[in-house]
């Protein structure tokens, strides 16, 4: 666990930083019209950098305790339009952590109950940007154990730069918190007090250790059994969109932080399956 982000209250109506925010937008807007080299913008045609910040209106929304911001480079194909009005800057990656508010315990009452092996204290709230199967950019949620949150940030960081789609990352409780619902709907999560797949005692989802990866295109497979059922057609592991594969960006970005990935198991092969535990 890194820093206090789980600690603050909301604050609905805070708007974060925005000093700050305008501030490295000046910045990153003073970079890319500055004299360095390589600089796409032509000598004399650089605007000036009122109008080129109009993206902290997009900031903000739904920002949690610590709401992250990353820009991206400058694009380069911005600079040959004099236009006046300011190009759309593509979206960048936003995550937050917060707590366990009440109003949240109270929607996770099909996830957690007293007697669950983490208090809700432990858990904290995660909201990452990520690209859907039709190639928008959306806002997803997670709940996950206070100590791997800032790092599965930083996973769905690099997912994001790397375009990987994800149908759908909502709260198991959006589906009454019934695993196979859940995996149904091609659902990536985390948290849910539950036993572990096929046996008895606590999946390592019940710690909010462990993270489903798109389960249709990556299903869990003991012998003949497939989870779920459409999973069965990426049993194969096609090289199609959302599909995990061995060594690829996602596999790394996971194991960068600490996480294993359930497809290097000789069985069951649960190849939407990432744990900090291994298990
Ligand atoms: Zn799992």
């Amino acid at each position: 666990m890194g820093g206090d982000g789980g600690t603050h209250g909301v604050g609905a109506t805070a708007r974060p930083v925005p000093r700050a925010r305008v501030w490295r937008l000046l910045l990153v807007t003073t970079l890319a019209l500055g004299p360095a080299a390589g600089c796409a913008v032509p000598p004399g045609d650089a605007a000036p950098p009122g109008p080129t910040t109009g993206a902290p209106a997009t900031a903000g929304r739904g920002a949690g305790p610590t709401t992250t911001r990353t820009h991206p480079p400058p694009v380069p194909t911005a600079a040959s339009s004099p236009s006046p009005s300011p190009s759309p800057e593509p979206p960048a990656f936003e995550a937050s952590v917060g707590p366990i508010t009440p109003e949240l315990a109270a929607r996770m009452h099909a996830s957690w109950r007293p007697g669950c092996p983490v208090p809700l204290e432990d858990l904290r709230h995660v909201t990452v940007r990520h690209h859907d199967m039709a190639g928008a950019v959306v806002t997803g949620e997670l709940v996950v154990h206070a100590d791997v949150a800032d790092g599965l940030v930083e996973v769905f960081r690099t997912l994001f730069d790397a375009r990987l789609p994800l149908t759908s990352v909502r709260l198991v409780d959006d589906f009454g918190a019934d695993d196979d619902a859940s995996m149904a709907a091609d659902n990536t999560s985390a948290f849910n007090c539950r036993a572990v797949t096929g046996g008895s005692g606590w999946s390592e989802h019940a710690y909010g250790r462990a993270v489903d990866v798109n389960p249709v295109e990556n299903p869990y497979v003991r012998g003949g059994t497939v989870l779920p059922p459409a999973g069965a057609a990426f049993v194969d592991r096609p090289d199609a969109p959302g599909v995990v594969h061995d060594g690829d960006a996602v596999v790394r970005a996971f194991a960068e932080h600490g996480w294993a990935w359930g497809g290097h198991w000789s069985s069951p092969k649960d190849y939407q399956h990432f744990s900090t535990t291994g298990r």
